[in-house]
């Protein structure tokens, strides 16, 4: 039997990781500081505990696990990691926690560790112009991320391929870019922008006006969990290291997505634009690269992603209110 490490198993999208990979046989370890908040793990062994301990890293990578996917993170929406507030911790504890887990993967001679990367270390100049954002891969440097977290994901990036350069690994890199779904943060301030649209608008009446962070026309691209999942299997599984783009090309405003997700709630909804951390102006993926080293890029809708991810949230609000 095939066995699987999933690091931040008890997250968004390590929850959803350990389903898929249990969908496909294998036995399954998942680690976190945490239990997932909204779904019984699927894991064969859960255990919680904090990756910025080395004992416990060299503890839970206890075998030649055949894939392992570092998703552990100190991490949040905008109202976390851009405020500037939490930048001392951001930085200290995941780039500890990667430096842990590279050198413990090394150690037990592992070959391929999965680090999920973020959209969020492409340089700020290069995302000025809500119209046309540039996020190519080889966009890069000069660095200039708009965030410590952005930092911190290029350092660790450089990490797990430096390790691939002078000892010999397969590590392999992604850059994610805003992924969304149903058993996600949705409230408490880590949440990010799909969710607390959705939250804002299961908890309006219609004709209601919710508060959104700056003027909306930044815009985004957001991808559904699930083909961020396939993405991330395909790349552990192929012959490319990366870094490469996870993300959706289609690219929209936040008061488009407000729109949509109204629709969707079938409420009308009036937007007061309030100011609020917001990041770049501009954002989207660029899947040229993907498509041309895996031979595949995500195409489901935004739309079809939403309408999952809303009667998911709309449902949890129900829950909190009885
Ligand atoms: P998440 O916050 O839901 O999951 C991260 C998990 O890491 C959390 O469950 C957290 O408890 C765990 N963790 C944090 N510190 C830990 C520690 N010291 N020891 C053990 N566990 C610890 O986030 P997510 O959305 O599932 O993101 C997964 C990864 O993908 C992260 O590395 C994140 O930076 C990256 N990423 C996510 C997005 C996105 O839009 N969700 C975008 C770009 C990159």
């Amino acid at each position: 039997m095939k066995t699987a490490l999933v690091l931040g198993a008890g997250g968004f999208i390590g929850g959803h990781l350990v389903k898929r990979l249990k969908s496909e046989g294998f036995w399954v370890r998942g680690v976190d500081l945490k239990l997932h908040e909204y779904a019984e793990t699927e894991a064969d062994d859960f255990v919680v505990a904090d990756l910025r301990d080395s004992h416990v890293v060299r503890n839970v990578v206890d075998r030649r696990f055949d894939e392992v996917y570092q998703l552990a993170a100190d991490m949040g929406g905008a109202g976390y990691i851009f405020t500037g507030e939490h930048d001392a911790d951001i930085m200290h504890n995941s780039a500890t926690i990667n430096l842990n887990v590279a050198d413990a993967c090394h150690k037990r001679t592992i070959k391929q560790v999965f680090y999920s990367s973020s959209a969020c270390m492409y340089p700020a100049y290069n995302q000025e112009d809500p119209d046309n954002p540039n996020c190519a891969e080889h966009s890069a440097y000069p660095a200039a991320p708009d965030s410590e977290y952005g930092w911190e994901k290029l350092f660790s990036e450089r990490l797990f391929l430096a390790y691939n350069r002078n000892y010999g690994m397969r590590n392999r890199v992604a850059r994610y870019h805003n992924i969304f779904g149903p058993e996600g943060t949705w409230q408490g301030g880590k949440e990010k922008a799909p969710a607390a649209v959705c939250r804002k608008i299961a908890l309006a009446a219609s004709n209601d006006t919710i508060d959104i962070w700056g003027d909306g026309l930044q815009t985004r691209s957001f991808l559904f969990v699930d083909e961020c999942v396939e993405g991330t299997t395909r790349l552990l599984r192929s012959d490319f290291e990366g870094p490469v783009n996870i993300g959706s090309n289609e690219m929209v405003t936040i008061n488009q997505l407000v729109h949509m997700v109204a629709d969707i709630a079938g409420k009308s909804i009036e937007m007061n634009h309030i100011p609020g951390p917001t990041g770049v102006r501009g954002r989207n993926s660029d899947n040229q690269l993907i498509q041309e080293r895996l031979g595949w890029a995500p195409s489901q809708t935004l739309r079809a992603g939403m309408e999952r991810t809303y009667a998911w949230v709309e449902q949890q609000v129900r829950r909190n209110a009885a």
